[in-house]
């Protein structure tokens, strides 16, 4: 029985419908500003965006449906994500952009019904944005998320914060944070970390300095935050009381495929900028397009893109089959965070140099690309994940075999 590979004809027009919609709509405004969302107006771009995105029946395909989503599977959103991330504006357009996207998903499936409706149900509709609080300054957690040095201790009723992170993107204007805290164990440690829910204007949070980064599409800046005794009451724990790992699985394997989802339609838009260049430039008594060594880079990229996209689709298929698919998803964010850099890098160099200048979209895509080899875990160390869980599986079939 060969393996269908087609979605239903309900995702397929969602994602006509997207296309459209970033075609029309979102690409006009990302380029007027080339690709700055706060100078495109923050917030306020978002709401309007948002409102847009809902008039046309496309806003949060992946939330629950009580909530207004679409409640579409890891499979589905695939198609979809990767048509919104065509523009750098598109994922905030439709609310899947990170972390709120990710945060949706692991509070659909860790919240209680009272944190669901207090936190989930104005993040889903969009009415709020908020953030993921996990990494730190060295000698805090980073790669390393066992160096988690943020301490949460027991008082009356709940539990005091202390700590400082930084890289908290979306922190600038979020309505509330998920802080990843020591609650047991020492920095260094495996285990003993909780998830905590607080508002942002819970007394003692303070949002800092905006980290300037080299990618520009993502909304309320990648910051540095401080906790100073900061009171979190026992129900707005998020889980139970050191699984904070257990449940930062849920969120970062999904969250790490949506990236790839989102970053596939940039890659694919920096291809499809050098192809038509290529097919239109004259050059050498033709179109340079039909030059072997272009011919070489053009083929490479449709090559990198249709890898990324069938692990990715391996990947989602695993996750909705609800496995955690941990080799699957390291491997997909590997191959895809390295290829769309090697997509946009031959992209640049086929379009001469319109390539790196601000007249075509693709030396800032590159900027975008480039941040995703170190978020959602360093390449490196998935590289190590999964050469680890293969030296493993050759160990026990050894000793497996000596045991016969
Ligand atoms: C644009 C952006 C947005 C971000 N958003 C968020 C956010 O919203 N919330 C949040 O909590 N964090 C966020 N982060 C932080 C991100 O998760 C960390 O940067 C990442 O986990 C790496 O941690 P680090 O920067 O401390 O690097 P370090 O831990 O200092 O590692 C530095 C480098 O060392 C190498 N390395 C590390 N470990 C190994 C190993 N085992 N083997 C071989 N080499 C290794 C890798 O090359 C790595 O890049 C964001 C980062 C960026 C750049």
């Amino acid at each position: 029985m060969p393996i269908d590979l087609r979605h239903d004809p309900e995702v397929v027009e969602l994602v006509e419908k997207t296309e459209r919609f970033i075609r029309d709509y979102v690409l006009p405004i990302e380029e007027a500003h080339n690709g700055d969302i706060t100078a495109a107006g923050g917030d306020d771009l978002r709401r309007e965006m948002n409102a847009k995105a809902k008039a046309e029946g496309i806003f949060a395909p992946h939330a629950p449906v009580e909530f207004g989503g679409l409640g579409l599977n890891m499979t589905d959103r695939a198609a979809v994500f990767e048509a919104a991330g065509y523009s750098t504006f598109g994922p905030v357009a439709l609310h899947i952009g990170a972390p709120d996207e990710g945060n949706v998903h692991m509070l659909d499936h860790i919240a209680s019904e009272e944190q669901r409706q207090k936190f989930l149900a104005p993040l889903a509709s969009g009415e709020v944005r908020s953030a993921f609080a996990m990494t730190e300054p060295a000698p805090g957690a980073g790669a390393d998320p066992d160096a988690l040095n943020t301490q949460a201790v027991r008082v009356d009723g709940g539990w005091k914060i202390n700590g400082t992170k930084h890289f908290i993107t979306g922190a600038e204007g979020a309505a509330f944070f998920i802080i990843m805290a020591r609650t047991a164990g020492s920095p260094g440690d495996r285990g003993g970390a909780t998830m905590f829910l607080a508002n942002a204007d819970t007394p003692g949070i303070t949002v800092g300095r905006h980290i300037n980064t080299i990618d520009k599409a993502m909304i309320g800046g990648h910051c540095e935050v401080t906790f100073e005794d900061v009171f979190v009451p026992d129900e707005d724990i998020l889980g139970e009381v050191d699984q904070g790992y257990r449940y930062a699985q849920v969120r970062l394997g999904p969250a790490r495929m949506t990236h790839v989802m989102r970053w596939l339609g940039a890659a694919k838009r920096c291809h499809d900028v050098a192809l038509d260049y290529v097919s239109r430039r004259e050059g050498f008594g033709g179109k340079l397009g039909d030059l072997g060594m272009i011919q070489q880079m053009v083929a490479d990229n449709e090559i990198d893109l249709a890898a990324s996209r069938q692990l990715l689709l391996k990947a989602c298929h695993e996750l909705d089959l609800g496995n955690h698919a941990s080799n699957e998803t390291s491997i997909a964010k590997t191959f895809a965070a390295e290829a769309y850099s090697r997509i946009a890098d031959r992209s640049m160099q086929m379009c001469g140099g319109l390539g790196v200048s601000a007249d075509l979209p693709i030396a800032r895509l590159a900027q975008e690309l480039r941040p995703f080899r170190i978020y959602d875990g360093p390449s490196e160390v998935h590289r190590w994940a999964i050469a680890r869980r293969a030296i493993g599986r050759a160990k026990k079939a050894q000793a497996a075999a000596e045991a016969k």
